[in-house]
């Protein structure tokens, strides 16, 4: 153990404290006393306290009176003789073996780039259009004359009340129908023209799919008549489709008509018909104009003025508002089978 300059004052506060703690033995106890805890006090000063205490000196300095002591004459210290300390011999490490010598990868034989062709000549800008000339200013339009405020219209004369005619004889080979049957006699009529709308709509319906197909074969787009292609086809299905069954409803109507089917069951059902055949004809129409592009916008084109004359069937005889409302209240009244039922089915 190698003792240092900073083991000379622990020994030295070792000794004085000694001295204080056993008063008249200090001067024995000391020298062998010193020796150990000199050394320990190297390694931690605090270890001289317990050292102490078991010592058998009797009763420390608290628990004793402390008595008057004559000055102690310094004793000289002896110096502590160093311990040689035999030097350790470490034995050498082992050469380490040299690494292995890693072969280089083969060089990669890298194509030689061809030089890039020169880049085209650009030809020169085209020359920019004249400059237009300035717009003249408009000129001042004057101001309209003042309308003159128009002539106040006097009232309008109250219409007397129709006066009732009261015991007019009427023959029986003058009148029409039944006495207070009269809205009977209007929906008999509402049925026939309902009919001939419905008729009148697949007719406009059939001439313009005809048109829109002969124009779809011999329209050529693309290389090719736009026939071939799948979305003109489809307008054609769908156009031939809704035709078909419209037509096939008005004829069953008008074959119960024949066959002398009740007339309320008759007048129920033309507003079917004339709901789906008017609908109808405005998809079928929408379409064949579609299929003949911008020549079927103009006035030119029959399928121009056959989309406006169908436009009217959805509202005149009853709009198509009216019809749903007349077939909801038939369902209501009669049940389903109205519609769903099979024809000549009496309701
Ligand atoms: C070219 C042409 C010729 C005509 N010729 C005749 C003729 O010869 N004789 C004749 O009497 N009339 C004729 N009319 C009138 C025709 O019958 C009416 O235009 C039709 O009944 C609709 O009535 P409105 O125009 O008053 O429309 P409105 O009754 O004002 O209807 C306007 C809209 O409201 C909807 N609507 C109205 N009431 C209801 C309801 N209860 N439920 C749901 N929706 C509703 C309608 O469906 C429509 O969409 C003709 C009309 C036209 C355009």
């Amino acid at each position: 153990m190698r003792m240092g300059a900073a083991a000379v004052p622990l020994f030295v506060s070792c000794w004085v404290g000694v001295s204080a703690f056993v008063p008249g033995r200090s001067q024995i106890v000391v020298p062998a006393l010193a020796r150990p805890c000199a050394a320990v006090s190297v390694l931690n000063g605090a270890a001289c306290v317990p050292a102490l205490e078991s010592l058998p000196f009797g009763p420390t300095k608290r628990s004793l009176p402390v008595e008057p002591e004559p000055p102690v004459p310094a004793v000289p210290v002896p110096a502590v003789p160093a311990v040689p300390v035999p030097a350790v011999p470490v034995p050498a490490a082992p050469p380490r073996p040299a690494a292995p010598v890693v072969p280089l990868a083969p060089a990669v034989p890298v194509p030689a780039v061809p030089p890039r062709p020169p880049a085209p000549a650009v030809p020169p800008p085209a020359p920019l259009a004249p400059v237009l000339p300035p717009r003249p200013a408009a000129p001042v339009v004057p101001d309209a004359p003042a309308v003159p405020d128009a002539p106040a219209v006097p009232d309008v004369p109250a219409v007397p009340d129709v006066p009732a005619v009261p015991d007019v004889p009427v023959l029986p080979e003058r009148m029409l129908g039944e006495i207070a049957q009269g809205l009977e006699l209007t929906k008999d009529w509402f049925v026939e023209a309902r009919l001939q709308i419905a008729a009148h709509c697949i007719g406009a319906a059939t001439r313009a799919a005809e048109i829109a197909e002969a124009h779809a074969k011999s329209r050529v787009q693309f290389g090719r008549a736009i026939r071939e292609f799948q979305a003109i086809d489809f307008m054609l299905a769908d156009m031939a489709v809704d035709i078909m069954a419209a037509k096939s409803t008005l004829y069953r109507v008008a074959w119960e008509i024949d066959a002398g089917i009740d007339r309320k069951s008759v007048h129920a059902r033309a507003s079917a018909v004339k709901l789906l055949s008017s609908e109808m004809a405005g998809r079928v129409l929408d379409r064949a104009l579609q299929v003949l592009g911008g020549r079927g916008y103009m006035r030119a084109s029959p399928v121009e003025r056959l989309y406006r004359d169908v436009r009217v069937d959805r509202i005149w005889e009853g709009t198509s508002e009216i019809q749903r409302v007349i077939i909801g209240a038939q369902i209501a009244k009669r049940g389903i089978g109205v519609y769903a039922g099979w024809p000549g089915q009496t309701v």
